[in-house]
């Protein structure tokens, strides 16, 4: 209450209570992503403790993340690196985990090996030989997931199925990576049984790479669109924006 009276009175109270307002739909949206992971989580006999939320926040502001952060959500994904390292130098003072899941030109490479736990866009040899080459020593072997283009589009990143088992083999000799697993963006569609095939081809090959003898224990695929039906096909890992922040101002492409 005395929060609404300062609004009234003072431009900068009226700032800090539209924020505040904000904040709390992020904090409510949370928990509504949080619960519906968990109902597809056990309509499919999993468990939700087995599917990691990462917030997508790309186009977002600091103060997002970290409202979003304060409501329990510590790992936080970008998709271009010039946003995303202000960001991580923003929010140097949280612990948080960053992931990259854009497009990857070989001239960001360094930056990226730097300044994240994990990559998810991994798509042909050379970015990854240049990745493990300059992640620092100091730091734990950067996480790597190998996108897999699932639909076929000429338009998107990503790495043929049949190329799948080479490219595995390839970066998982790499000494500062670590292989985890693979990552998709099907082309969207409302159609839940045509969301489910793809990510069942994901799982697929997935498995193929296991079978390889070659650790890969993460499946990142599902978007606010699609993700019950990726959790119902295995993912371990969802990527989640807007859902979580709105509807986002750009439609940036790189
Ligand atoms: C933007 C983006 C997402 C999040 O998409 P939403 O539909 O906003 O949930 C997930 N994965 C990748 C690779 C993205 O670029």
């Amino acid at each position: 209450m005395m929060r609404f009276l300062c609004v009234i009175s003072s431009g900068t109270a009226r700032k800090g209570f539209v924020a505040h307002v904000i904040m709390t739909t992020i904090a409510s949206n949370l928990q509504a992503v949080r619960g519906a992971m968990a109902a597809a989580a056990e309509a499919s006999g999993r468990v939700a403790e087995d599917i990691v939320l990462l917030a997508v926040s790309k186009s977002f502001l600091p103060a997002a993340l970290r409202e979003a952060y304060h409501a329990g959500q510590t790992r936080f994904a970008e998709s271009y690196l010039q946003e995303a390292l202000g960001k991580i130098a923003a929010l140097h003072d949280l612990p948080v985990e960053w992931h990259f899941i854009g497009p990857i030109q070989s001239n960001k490479t360094r930056a990226i090996a730097e300044n994240f736990s994990w990559v998810h866009s991994v798509d042909r040899l050379k970015i990854a030989e240049r990745l493990s080459a300059q992640r620092p020593t100091n730091l734990p072997p950067l996480n790597v997931c190998l996108q897999v283009n699932v639909s076929g589009e000429d338009s998107k990143g990503g790495v043929a199925p049949d190329e799948v088992a080479g490219l595995a083999q390839a970066v998982a000799q790499l000494p500062q990576l670590r292989l985890r697993g693979l990552m998709a963006i099907p082309a969207p569609s409302d159609d839940v049984a045509v969301q489910r095939l793809s990510f069942a081809r994901l799982r697929e090959l997935r498995d193929q790479i296991y079978r390889q003898g070659l650790a890969s224990d993460t499946l990142s695929m599902g978007m606010s669109h699609d993700f019950a039906a990726a959790i119902a096909e295995g993912a371990t890992m969802v990527r989640i924006g807007t859902a979580i922040f709105g509807n986002r101002t750009y439609q940036k492409e790189p």
